[in-house]
């Protein structure tokens, strides 16, 4: 019998490609979880209903109830959680249903996979934000936790409540730490898709002789280490399957076969997931305009002041393509982040396949490519 994967968040970037990477790589089932929603978001995976391993059902982070009874119902041998409210900078706006989706979740989640299906592995994104006002560089896994924002905290607790399980109910349940990841599917909330898609709306004013407004963003300098989703899909899938085990493990439950399991849960790990390199928000402006093949950007200050700095057109100061709005700033910011991924490229034999430059331009290549107003 095929074994069968839960992916929540199966709508967004991260859950919809390690759908796309699973149905590839394995014959494995996958059930997405999808939230009935008044306008409907199932564009990253429209391409996969047809497939007869992949399987949507309705239900919500939010929802205890309707977590544990498809768990009942499915019975599933990987959990993949891939859902989150994670966007920084709403989880101030909604402190509350941040912490009940990032945190409160996973608590039911692994309730029900302690008493239905122990011998279910589950992971649970993590975020390099966890380490918030970090004190050394680049960050490792031993890098203390100093949350600077309510979704840090709530997935600073989630990682806690994740430990808790593991080591008191034996369960393998793991919460590795990405760093920022990007990629081609649509998510404008993150500054990089924002920098992105503004690159190729400009493009096209330009190229039709338009004016056009500026990106606007909320600062150029803080700096974040930042890997392609897809290369972060492979790592989390290596480590959800780092130790390997008798697949009748399920099956048995004779004292040798559990003392085996708790051997097992007692030698995983959670690791650093991260490009190892770290690169200011400017940097990314810079590359991203000149993958569009628009190579007159000039940084400009307008006057001493670090807001009337702008990206402009160097030939005579205008057009502006990028400036500061203050309506973007974040109430407490973290401005360098870069993780050391050493211990999961030696010992899972991970390796990242995208680099940061090759990473922008995919970006902006799609969304000039798919651009629409
Ligand atoms: P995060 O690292 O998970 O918060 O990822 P984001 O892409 O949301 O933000 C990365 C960095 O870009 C943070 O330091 C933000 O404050 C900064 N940033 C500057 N302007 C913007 C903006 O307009 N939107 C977002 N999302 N971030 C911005």
């Amino acid at each position: 019998m095929s074994k069968k994967v839960i992916i929540t968040g199966v709508t967004g970037q991260f859950g919809s490609f390690m759908a796309d990477h699973l149905l590839k790589n394995t014959d494995y089932e996958i059930h997405g979880m999808v939230r009935r929603l008044s306008v409907e978001n199932h564009k990253n995976i429209k391409h996969l209903k047809t497939n007869p391993r992949f399987h949507l059902f309705s239900g919500d982070l939010t929802d205890g109830h309707s977590l544990q009874k498809s768990i009942e119902e499915i019975k599933p041998d990987y959990y993949i959680n891939a859902g989150a409210q994670s966007f920084v900078s709403e989880s101030w706006v909604t402190p509350v249903n941040t912490f009940i989706t990032d945190s409160v979740a996973i608590i039911h989640i692994l309730e029900a996979i302690r008493k239905i299906v122990p011998y279910c592995r589950f992971v649970n994104m993590g975020s390099s934000e966890q380490f918030g006002d970090v004190q050394y560089s680049p960050q490792d896994i031993n890098h203390p936790f100093r949350s600077r924002s309510i979704y840090a905290a709530a997935k600073v607790a989630s990682h806690q409540i994740v430990k808790v399980y593991r080591e008191s109910y034996r369960l393998y349940a793991i919460q590795p730490i990405s760093f920022n990841y990007e990629g081609i599917k649509p998510c404008e909330e993150f500054v990089t898709k924002k920098i992105s898609k503004g690159v190729a709306r400009i493009y096209y004013a330009l190229k039709n002789n338009q004016p056009f407004d500026p990106i606007e963003l909320g600062g150029y300098d803080s700096q974040r280490d930042w890997s392609d989703a897809e290369d972060v899909v492979d790592a989390a899938w290596r480590m959800l399957n780092q130790e390997t085990y008798n697949d009748d493990i399920r099956y048995e439950l004779s004292l040798e076969v559990v003392d085996k399991w708790k051997c097992l849960i007692s030698n995983i790990k959670e690791y650093i997931v991260s490009s190892g390199e770290t690169h200011k928000i400017r940097e990314f402006v810079e590359m991203a305009f000149r993958e569009a093949g628009i190579t007159t950007g000039v940084w400009y200050k307008f006057s001493d002041k670090s807001e009337d700095e702008k990206f402009v057109d160097g030939r005579g100061g205008s057009p502006i393509y990028v400036q500061i709005n203050s309506k973007f700033y974040r109430p407490a910011e973290v401005n360098l982040l870069c993780g050391d991924s050493t211990p999961i490229r030696q010992e899972l034999g991970w390796q990242p396949q995208t680099s940061f430059k090759e990473l922008v331009k995919k970006m902006v290549d799609y969304d000039i490519k798919n651009y629409s107003e």
